[in-house]
């Protein structure tokens, strides 16, 4: 890593037109600008699906924000996370992490290592069996909540948290959708994601009937009737079929089907080589635990790993045992650098020994006398124009297994009138199922992405379901739509809320109780960049990353170990110290130290919170706007004052 990017200069060259302070600052000896703390969203909160606060977390768990009484900063750091995601043990491990791309750290060094932290929290929380707070009180609503994955777990919590119970109605025999019957264990400790469900429903009020499938066990018409609302979470449980002649063979499966088999235990081993068809992180699961569950040499036809998909059947250990390295190749349509999947997973299955077969088309599954595929044939291909245009001759490459990995589709047997053409289903802005009143939808079904977005829909979903039992019309969302630090909360927290106003008309509020002066709160409409943070204040400084068990095709088979190694808290705590609290005051003094006026104080201790650090004595304030250029985080704008 280069430090490159490390710039201490707040203008580049050519930027010295003269300004007239005269004019344009200082009029009479009086200023007519002068600093006011403008609170922003920073981007690595605006790229989160699920909004999460993270500088807010960040700031608690580097110690600049304390919790108050003897609670634990972690524990104050979870209660902070979980506003907007009840899954920081799982999200530390599986999410891709959109926000840490977007980190303005990344302009300095290295992006801030958000998600290793959302773990060590997440962990931290599980060993130290920390609860949710249970609501104060009932609202005598209850919601049906249709499926049981992370957006309708989240969609329960969340609800609870306004009083209003739920029921789960869930068509597999457990809770947590793809990220029990999807994303290997290996991947998601099942005892982790145990854990983070029942702290969900150990709040109370949510009932859950597993085995139960909305539209042939239960009918919409009977949760119309007997619920104040539906909350749709039904992701997207099918995978979709190899689409080429030869396609519907026994031996060509789809990758939700076979994780599934390897998730519910019943596929231990494959016999032969395996084709994955497709380039997102489907395939990649279906590839890496392909060379985990390894190969069988001779083995019968009830053995085949086809005969025990699609919960019938399972094969036997003593098998299991003779296993050796899976012969896996990787089969993909466009150059697999555009591949859509998750960058690390494609490098990992590359180490663990997938062959990697690119800019191949399939273009026919040719099958043996038996109508089993023997072979898949493909057409290479060129994207050097942007388009895909033949390049040579179509072959067959020999194989026993194909499983399509090229998308998934909803399930609506039985239901009518909620999934469109693509099986999916169509959801306002502020995720009401478009054209029904009281039905909200989120996650997978809306549209197939992160675990993280399906949390973030199910939280606007349930702010509209709170807004539609009280009658009131479902509200548009904001342009910055994630969850914000709120000062008034904040010193609600340590006792110091505003005075109430009680004084009629009022001119000149700058020494009354009742306000807090001159800060403003943008943070629903504005995010801040990366060019309006004062980056020379900050030192090159490596991100402290967590450890990886390196995992190669030597060592890949039957090996069920976690890839990552949680930090410890030193790290933790380090590494959250390299954020640069972007759009909020973080305490370093700077505008203080700098101002020639002497005119920026520290707000009195008894006084002070987290935002509310220093203000500004506008008697002595010339506008000259240093405190402005110095500020590291992008928090004082020139604004206020006499025009
Ligand atoms: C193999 C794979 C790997 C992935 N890896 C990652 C990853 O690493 N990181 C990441 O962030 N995301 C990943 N994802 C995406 C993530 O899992 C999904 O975005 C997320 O699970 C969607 O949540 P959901 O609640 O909308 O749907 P789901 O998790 O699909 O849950 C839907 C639930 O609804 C139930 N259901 C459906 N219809 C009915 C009905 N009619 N009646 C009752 N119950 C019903 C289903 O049984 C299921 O349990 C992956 C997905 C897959 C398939
Ligand atoms: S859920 Fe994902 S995107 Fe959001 S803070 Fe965590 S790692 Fe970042
Ligand atoms: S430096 Fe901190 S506040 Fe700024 S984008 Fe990165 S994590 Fe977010």
């Amino acid at each position: 890593m280069s430090d490159s990017n490390l710039t201490f200069r707040r203008y580049e060259d050519g930027d010295h037109e003269h300004v007239s302070w005269d004019e344009d600052v200082v009029s009479s000896g009086e200023s007519y600008i002068c600093p006011t703390y403008i609170q922003r969203t920073p981007p690595c909160q605006n790229a989160c699906p699920s909004g999460h606060d993270i500088r807010g977390w960040l700031s608690i768990v580097r110690g600049l924000d304390k919790p108050q009484g003897d609670k634990p900063w972690e524990e104050y750091a979870f209660e902070r996370m979980t506003m907007s995601n009840p899954f920081p043990a799982i999200m530390g491990r599986v999410c891709p992490a959109p926000c840490q791309d977007a980190c303005n750290r990344g302009d300095v060094d290295e992006y801030v290592g958000i998600n290793s932290i959302e773990q060590y929290v997440g962990d931290w929380a599980q060993k130290n069996d920390v609860a949710f707070t249970k609501p104060e009180s009932e609202s005598g609503k209850k919601i049906a909540i249709i499926g049981g994955g992370p957006s309708g777990l989240s969609a329960a919590l969340f609800l609870r948290r306004m009083g209003h119970q739920s029921t789960i109605f869930e068509s597999y025999s457990d809770l947590g959708g793809q990220m029990r019957f999807g994303i290997p264990g290996y991947r998601i400790p099942r005892d982790v994601l145990d854990k983070e469900i029942k702290r969900i429903l150990d709040v109370g009020g949510i009932e859950v009937k597993l085995n139960t499938r909305v539209g042939s066990d239960v009918s919409v018409e009977d949760l119309e009737k007997d619920y104040d609302a539906i909350f749709w979470g039904v992701g997207t449980v099918f995978g979709k079929p190899l689409r080429v002649d030869g396609g519907e063979a026994p031996n060509c499966v789809d990758g939700m089907t076979f994780l599934k088999a390897f998730n519910g235990g019943n596929l231990k081993y494959l016999s032969g080589r395996i084709l994955v068809v497709g380039g997102g992180d489907t395939a990649m699961d279906v590839a890496a635990v392909a060379k985990r569950i390894g190969d069988v040499a001779d083995i019968n036809a009830s053995e085949r790993p086809e005969a025990v998909m699609g919960d019938s059947g399972s094969q036997g250990d003593d098998q299991a045992a003779k296993r050796t390295n899976a012969d896996c190749w990787l089969v993909y349509r466009r150059p697999i650098d555009k591949a859509p999947c998750t960058k690390h997973e494609l490098e990992a299955c590359i180490a663990e020994g997938v062959e990697i077969h690119d800019s191949l088309a399939p273009l026919e599954v040719m099958l043996d006398d038996d109508g089993r595929a023997r072979a898949l044939k493909v057409q290479p291909v060129d994207w050097s124009t942007g388009k895909m245009v033949d390049n040579g001759e179509p072959f067959e490459i020999e194989c026993t297994m194909i499983v399509a990995a090229t998308g998934q589709t909803g399930d609506f047997d039985g239901i009518d009138g909620i999934g469109n053409d693509w099986n999916q289903i169509d959801a306002e802005k502020n995720m009401q199922v478009k054209g029904k009143p009281g039905h909200f939808v989120g996650g997978d079904a809306v549209n197939p992405h992160l675990l993280t977005t399906a949390i973030g829909h199910a939280s606007i979903a349930v702010e509209g379901i709170d807004q539609y039992l009280r009658g009131e019309e479902v509200a548009d969302r904001p342009k910055v739509d994630a969850h914000h630090f709120e000062l008034l909360k904040e010193l609600d927290l340590k006792g110091l809320s505003p005075e109430e106003y009680t004084q009629g008309e009022t001119w000149g509020s700058d020494s009354s109780n009742f306000a807090v002066h001159n800060f403003d709160d943008r943070a629903s409409a504005e995010v801040v960049k990366s060019s309006e943070l004062f980056k020379g204040h900050f030192e090159y400084e490596p991100i402290n990353n967590r450890a990886e068990v390196e995992i190669n095709s030597e060592t890949v088979l039957a090996n069920m170990k976690e890839r990552f190694t949680g930090l410890e808290e030193e790290l933790a705590i380090k590494e959250a110290g390299r954020c640069m609290s972007c759009g909020m005051c973080f305490e370093c003094d700077n505008c203080v130290i700098y101002c020639p006026q002497d005119a920026v104080i520290r707000v009195k201790k008894d006084k002070k919170a987290m935002g509310r650090y220093v203000e500004t004595d506008y008697a002595l304030c010339v506008g000259c706007h240093i405190c402005k250029e110095v500020c590291p985080t992008g928090y004082i704008e020139m604004g206020l004052g006499f025009a």
